[in-house]
């Protein structure tokens, strides 16, 4: 393979830059000429296409967000726009193509390998919602950004003694949650996949403030509901002083962790080799330590599992 394309699709994640340097390096030490394609599907059906050199990605592996910048792209769910893209991909003579992003964006590099494009998808979203890797590219970093906002707010909710409620992103996953509230030391965490009931949550902020704590952080995944509607809730049924916060798309931002700099190192080689062996429709992951990758069907195929175990675990030690 002579000329492969590399687009970014969906929700950006920090990590995204990483990548786009991974697979341009990658790609020119293979001997490749490597393309870049602007705004995700919608640059791949509007020919916005740039070859990229070696100094192209320079100074961006710290950089959050997308050089390439991306978008959602709903011609790209079309017959036509499908061709449009295939088109644009002849032209340029692009033989393979690096997608990165979500499940959606997965997807579309599906329909682009059955087209007879072989195509890797790495992914790339802060939401970890993809079971067939241990971790997506972003989600540390994002993880890592609540981190700080609740430390912050840990501060001032212990000296005036309230309850914090923090919104974290992650809509039918909440693995942000999960992960920010055991880290940050939550009491209560609430998300998608597991039913809350309002009565526990408030026996536990009165237990733990008879076992002498002072304030109380619950984080609540976006997908069950918002930070001022559950505070609205809650405050009905306390005594204690409940105040709202939404993080929002501060999570998308920043520069990426070492943990997602690395995965953006690994994701972007594993994907070229890959392509310079011939071979497409696959996505790279990581699991247990290890780079893997996977038929692209098979990944979006799989039904996302919650880490019970993980809940548990923060239930017992957050009191
Ligand atoms: P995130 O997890 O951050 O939301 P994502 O990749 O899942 O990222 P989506 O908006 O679901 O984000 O998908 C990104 C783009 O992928 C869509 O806008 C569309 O262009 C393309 N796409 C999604 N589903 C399909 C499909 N079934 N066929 C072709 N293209 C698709």
């Amino acid at each position: 393979m002579k000329r492969i394309g590399l687009l970014t699709s969906g929700g950006d994640a920090p990590g995204m830059n990483a990548a786009l340097r991974a697979v341009v390096r990658s790609g020119i030490y293979f001997g490749m000429e490597v393309y870049g394609i602007e705004r995700g599907y919608a640059g791949l059906i509007d020919d916005n296409v740039i070859q990229m050199e070696m100094r192209s990605v320079s100074n961006i592996v710290q950089c959050g967000g997308t050089r390439l910048r991306t978008a959602r792209c709903l011609e790209m769910m079309t017959v036509e726009g499908q061709k449009k893209a295939l088109d644009t991909l002849e032209k340029h003579g692009i033989e393979g193509l690096v997608v990165i992003g979500g499940d959606g964006s997965f997807r579309g590099a599906k329909v682009l390998s059955e087209y007879g494009v072989p195509t890797i998808g790495i992914p790339g979203t802060i939401d970890n919602d993809l079971e067939y890797t241990d971790y997506t590219l972003g989600f540390d970093t994002a993880v890592n950004t609540c981190l700080d906002i609740i430390n912050k707010l840990r501060d001032t909710m212990t000296s005036h003694e309230r309850v914090s409620v923090v919104e974290v992103m992650g809509r039918h996953c909440g693995d942000i949650a999960l992960y920010s509230g055991i880290a940050s030391g939550a009491e209560i965490i609430v998300v998608p996949e597991i039913s809350f009931n309002m009565d526990e949550i408030v026996s536990r902020i009165n237990r733990s403030r008879a076992n002498g704590k002072h304030s109380n952080i619950i984080v609540v995944a976006e997908g069950v509901m918002s930070a001022d509607e559950f505070s609205k809730r809650l405050q009905s049924v306390t005594e204690y002083s409940v105040r709202p916060t939404c993080i929002g798309h501060v999570q998308r931002g920043g520069s990426p962790s070492m943990a997602d700099r690395m995965l953006a190192a690994q994701f972007g080689n594993k994907a070229v080799r890959l392509l310079n062996d011939g071979i497409g429709n696959r996505v790279v992951g990581i699991r247990n330590n290890k780079i893997i990758d996977m038929d692209i069907i098979e990944a979006v195929s799989m039904k996302k599992t919650f880490n019970q175990e993980l809940y548990e675990t923060l239930q017992m030690i957050s009191m």
